[in-house]
């Protein structure tokens, strides 16, 4: 781990922890992952060297410059095996009973140095229960598209795509749509280089660097967020070899993970009925078919299908393409994401007889479905059949699961909730900019502020936390 150490002072800029100690700053984002890198980016870009200083501290160290996939040393399927390594990964499921599928990824840029990229918005239904407007919402979501680099054409004229896209318009899925993916699409020409093509928030500390300075400390874990009389006012943090430093700061935004940032919050005292609870997941299923190569074009190119939820669907269908096709075979993969309603039940307590090596009490996990929960899986669970038949697959086994199985809950990804915003305190930990209901300056920007989830859930996180940022810059504007 030396060589990153070394790696990470040279590429970021060097803060220490020491150094930041003496510091207040304007703003402090505490993780590195998609809504703390969106809200830095922000607060870089509105404020440029207007004289606000601004400080991100990461619990991670860099281990990946970039998305993994832009890198050609860790193509097929090396990235996975990479990340997964326990500096950087832990697989806390393992004794999360009912969320068991959950991972947590402690690295700088968090767990998009490895996503898939794919970027729908929340569908119309969805958001009508936004406590945003829709056309604050829609305007943030422009922003969000624009930074990240979000393109369809990234799959468009793939033969597979193209054909199995009619078969199924015409067979009963008839918003079967491409993928919108975060994949910067440019030719690399006039000397403009697009090689780093998959977004991850390290594009977020690239561009927000080359606009301004801000101090970033890696390895550098919040263990107490710190307020007074309402207000917060700093937050401490620890290092690898458990040394506290009280670092002063007038705006505090956790970006810690829907995990990570109600177990601060919790830890230290900041009372909300709404923080932890809320909790919410998509049930997914994952189902594989085999369809025959006969027929098909020489060239199938790339399979990325999206069936969006609806109003009426509950659920979300991803197809693609599972390993190297044979010469007679192709195997395809389709992912099930299915609604489930958020309940205060569902939620992250501290457990108060297991601590970690911080000293903070490790999360615990209570998730249950509902009978309508079920229900949307049995649902989805039948058109998933359909749409391998109207795909004329058939279904297979692969590695002795049942041809279409249920994953654990937290295996997708998408957990979220944790934080939700909503304007009232009863049912929501922060109000509709992220700002925690009661403590002024104290704010929440990553996966934990959604409400509700009708799609994958980053695009719409990082929406919201460019919305949060533009906030503080107004609010900092009219204290000034
Ligand atoms: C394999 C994979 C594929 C995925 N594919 C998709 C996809 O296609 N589409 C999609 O929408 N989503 C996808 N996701 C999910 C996506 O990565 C997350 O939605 C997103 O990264 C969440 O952002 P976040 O800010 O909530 O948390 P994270 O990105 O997890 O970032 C949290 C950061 O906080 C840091 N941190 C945690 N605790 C502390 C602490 N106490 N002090 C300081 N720092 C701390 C962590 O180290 C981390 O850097 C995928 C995820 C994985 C792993």
């Amino acid at each position: 781990m030396v060589t990153y150490e070394v790696f990470a002072d040279r590429i970021f800029p060097p803060a220490s922890l020491t150094q930041m100690l003496g510091m207040e700053y304007d703003v402090l984002i505490v993780g590195s992952g998609a809504g703390g890198g969106a809200v830095l980016w922000r607060l870089c870009d509105r404020w440029r060297n207007n004289g606000m200083r601004i400080g991100m501290i990461e619990a991670g160290n860099l281990l990946l410059p970039a998305h993994a996939w832009n890198l050609a040393i860790l193509s097929g399927g090396r990235a996975e095996k990479f990340v997964a390594n326990p500096f950087a990964t832990r697989y806390i499921g393992k004794t999360l009973p009912e969320f068991s599928g959950a991972k947590q990824i402690f690295a700088l840029g968090g767990r998009t140095i490895q996503w898939a990229a794919v970027t729908p918005r929340m569908p119309l239904h969805v958001l009508a229960r936004y406590p945003v407007p829709f056309k604050e919402m829609e305007k943030y979501y422009n922003i969000a598209e624009e930074v990240m680099k979000v393109t369809k054409p990234f799959i468009h004229n793939g033969a597979l795509t193209e054909i199995f896209l009619n078969l199924l318009r015409a067979n009963g899925f008839p918003e079967a749509t491409h993928f919108p993916m975060a994949v910067d699409m440019k030719p690399t020409k006039y000397g403009e280089v697009h090689s780093n093509a998959y977004f991850s928030s390290i594009h977020f500390l690239a561009e927000a660097m080359n606009i301004r300075p801000f101090d970033l400390a890696v390895n550098a874990r919040a263990v107490q967020v710190l307020a007074e009389h309402g207000k917060a006012n700093g937050v401490k943090v620890m290092s690898p070899d458990k040394t506290s430093y009280v670092l002063r700061a007038k705006n505090v935004v956790l970006s810690a993970s829907t995990f990570e940032t109600p177990r601060l919050l919790l830890h230290s005292g900041i009372r909300g009925t709404a923080i932890g609870r809320y909790l919410i997941d998509h049930s997914a299923i994952r189902g594989t078919a085999i369809v025959k190569r006969k027929g098909f074009p020489e060239d199938l190119g790339p399979l990325d299908i999206l069936v969006p939820e609806t109003a009426d669907r509950p659920y979300q269908l991803e197809m693609y393409r599972r390993g190297r096709p044979s010469i007679e075979e192709v195997a395809i993969g389709i992912n099930g994401y299915g609604l489930v309603e958020p309940r205060a039940e569902n939620r992250i307590i501290l457990n108060p007889y297991r601590i970690d090596e911080y000293g903070l009490p490790v999360i615990q996990v209570n998730y249950s479905y509902t009978q309508q929960d079920l229900n949307v899986l049995r649902e989805m669970t039948s058109a998933m059949r359909k749409a391998f038949s109207a795909i004329g697959a058939i279904l297979v086994s692969v590695d002795g699961q049942p041809e279409i199985f249920l994953r654990p809950p937290g295996d997708d990804n998408h957990e979220a909730g944790s934080c939700r915003i909503g304007d009232d305190p009863a049912t929501s930990a922060a109000d509709r900019y992220g700002q925690i209901h009661g403590v002024s300056g104290l704010y929440v920007a990553d996966n934990s502020v959604l409400p509700s989830l009708g799609t994958n859930p980053t695009l719409t996180t990082v929406a919201l936390a460019i919305r949060t940022a533009d906030y503080i810059v107004s609010k900092s504007q009219s204290s000034r």
